[in-house]
């Protein structure tokens, strides 16, 4: 597409190859765009809640998943839609700056769209509809504020940020094992948490997943853990007082490059060749002890050769280290990441108090856990499980309890879940309806009702009513004047979300409104679709 001028320097837009592209305008656009949208929310909506379902997910090359994280699902879906990838996009945004709440974002962006459709049914124009949701949100958005509590994330052993942990891992496969797994997340946020700053860098949590034992074998080790163990298996197991060289570099000598031929007609030469091959290695070993090493960690792998020369010279050394497993321990020992060997001096060396191999459960795998890094605390959850699909659940959930731990300690405010939230801010809404005068009351009011449609959503994938049951929660908050009455999802006898200890966060609630609501906004906007013809 490209912008032109007239005679008269009027502007026009050139559209390349027009006959070959599809071209949508006005209702027709508006109407396409969120329907294609709405068919993405439709599918997480059976996700949501401690009750949610699962999705199974086949990649191309036959790769399965199973998961209830909403950014997973929606980001395998492969979806092609422009309009629907916005969809996606928002799920994602939710998942970087908060972690948890992405398939509820989706699934309010889907009520918000359906209420679109009605309403450009009745023949309101699109900006009005917009900005009657934004004016709702601001006052949903306030009103989340105000019904929100403070909680003391020290007291009664963490108790409340456990509780947080819990209400995001209830919704996963692994929720059987919610209370355990939710310590671990605590306690490894708290590690290495700073909470002078209110402040965690999640990149010190290392998750490592292996399969093997069971979900209760999942544990918290200090220190970071590397799925490798020693070059050979007659190192050393255990190195103190690590002085760690972390090189990028392999442990062999130049290969010839394509372009030249090496010659080799004697036995001698090839005795040469050896030779100085040898000589390569002997340096090599040589330039890592003399900075001091006692350990070299490379990025890269190396020949029996070499590590048969490291044996020989008392240097453990561990090949194939992750990119982020290299960069991680850089981080916590204060190791500079070393390209060439030339360039390893004493100072680029890393500290750390213990490098040692350790085994797990019966089997025989054993894998290097370096312990007392330098620089900084870190921490790594190891997550074992039946089978791949498991332990991969298993991450994602746990990264999810992560999240919510670190908002909390980044701002200690929540909100009841089980559909409370978003039922008070529904009523709320609807009350302010009432005062706008002007076309914008239909889109406020149906912004409540869009609301509505999660606890709506949540009674519905438990097995309950929806209507009775959000009419009902509807009516006790009103009379009692408790915003926290919410859905019971797993029938324990009461609506108050306080007592269930549904805890969520506020930063997350939040997020998950405007983003929404913006995402709709956004699709409201779009009265043009150009696209190859073959959308
Ligand atoms: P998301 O990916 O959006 O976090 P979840 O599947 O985790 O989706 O579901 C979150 C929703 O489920 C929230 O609205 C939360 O309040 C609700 N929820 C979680 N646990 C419970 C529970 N035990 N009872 C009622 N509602 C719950
Ligand atoms: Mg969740």
């Amino acid at each position: 597409m490209s912008l032109a001028f007239d005679d008269y320097g009027r502007p026009y837009i050139i559209l390349r190859d027009q006959g070959q592209k599809k071209r949508m305008k006005g209702l027709e656009a508006y109407k396409s765009n969120i329907l294609a949208a709405k068919a993405v929310a439709n599918t997480l909506q059976s996700s949501l809640g401690p009750k949610g379902m699962d999705k199974m997910l086949v990649s191309p090359d036959g790769d399965v998943s199973v998961t209830n994280d909403g950014a997973t699902i929606v980001e395998k879906m492969e979806i092609q839609h422009p309009t629907a990838k916005l969809l996606v996009e928002l799920s994602q945004s939710q998942d970087a700056e908060i972690g948890d709440g992405t398939t509820g974002v989706v699934v309010l962006a889907g009520k918000l769209l359906e209420q679109a459709l009605t309403l450009l049914d009745k023949g309101i124009h699109p900006l009005k509809i917009s900005d009657g949701f934004d004016r709702a949100c601001d006052v949903a958005i306030k009103h989340l504020e105000s019904i929100a509590e403070e909680i003391d994330i020290q007291a009664n052993d963490h108790e409340a940020l456990i509780q947080a942990a819990c209400t995001a891992l209830g919704s996963k496969v692994v929720s059987k094992r919610k209370r355990e797994l939710g310590k671990i997340a605590v306690t490894a946020v708290l590690d290495v948490a700073d909470l002078k700053r209110k402040d965690v860098n999640l990149d010190l949590i290392k998750i490592q997943t292996k399969t093997g034992g069971s979900v209760e074998d999942t544990r918290l080790i200090s220190g970071i853990l590397i799925d490798k163990d020693m070059s050979h298996p007659q190192m050393q197991k255990e190195v103190k007082d690590a002085k760690i060289c972390l090189l990028t570099c392999p442990f062999e000598p130049p290969k010839p490059k394509t372009k030249h031929n090496i010659n080799i007609s004697s036995a001698e030469d090839y005795k040469k060749l050896y030779q100085q091959e040898q000589q390569y290695f002997v340096e090599m070993v040589k330039l890592v002890k003399d900075s001091g090493a006692n350990i070299a960690l490379c990025q890269w792998g190396f020949d029996d050769e070499a590590n048969h020369l490291l044996l020989q010279n008392d240097l453990p050394a561990v090949r194939w280290v992750s990119g982020t497993d290299v960069e991680l321990i850089a981080m916590a020992t204060g190791a500079r990441i070393i390209p060439r060997f030339q360039e390893i001096t004493p100072e680029k060396l890393g500290k750390a108090g213990c490098i040692k191999e350790v085994q797990f459960g019966t089997s025989n795998e054993r894998m290097l856990v370096i312990e007392n890094c330098q620089c900084t605390k870190a921490v790594t959850i190891l997550i074992r499980g039946g089978s791949q699909m498991i332990v991969d659940e298993a991450k994602r959930s746990i990264h999810d309890a992560i999240c919510v731990i670190r908002n909390l300690i980044k701002d200690n405010r929540i909100v009841y879940g089980g559909g409370s939230a978003e039922l008070a801010c529904a009523l709320q809404v609807l009350q302010y309806a009432d005062e706008v005068s002007s076309v914008e009351q239909y889109a406020v009011r149906s912004f409540a009702d869009a609301l509505e449609g999660i606890p709506c959503c949540l009674a519905d994938n438990c097995g309950l009513n929806p209507i009775t049951s959000v009419a009902q929660a509807k009516s006790r908050q009103l009379t009692e004047k408790n915003p926290r009455i919410g859905i019971d999802c797993m029938e324990l006898g009461t609506s108050d979300m306080k007592e269930q200890k549904i805890y969520e966060t506020l930063s997350s609630k939040k997020q998950q409104i405007q983003l929404a609501t913006q995402v709709v906004k956004m699709i409201l906007k779009i009265d043009d679709v150009i696209a190859p013809d073959d959308y």
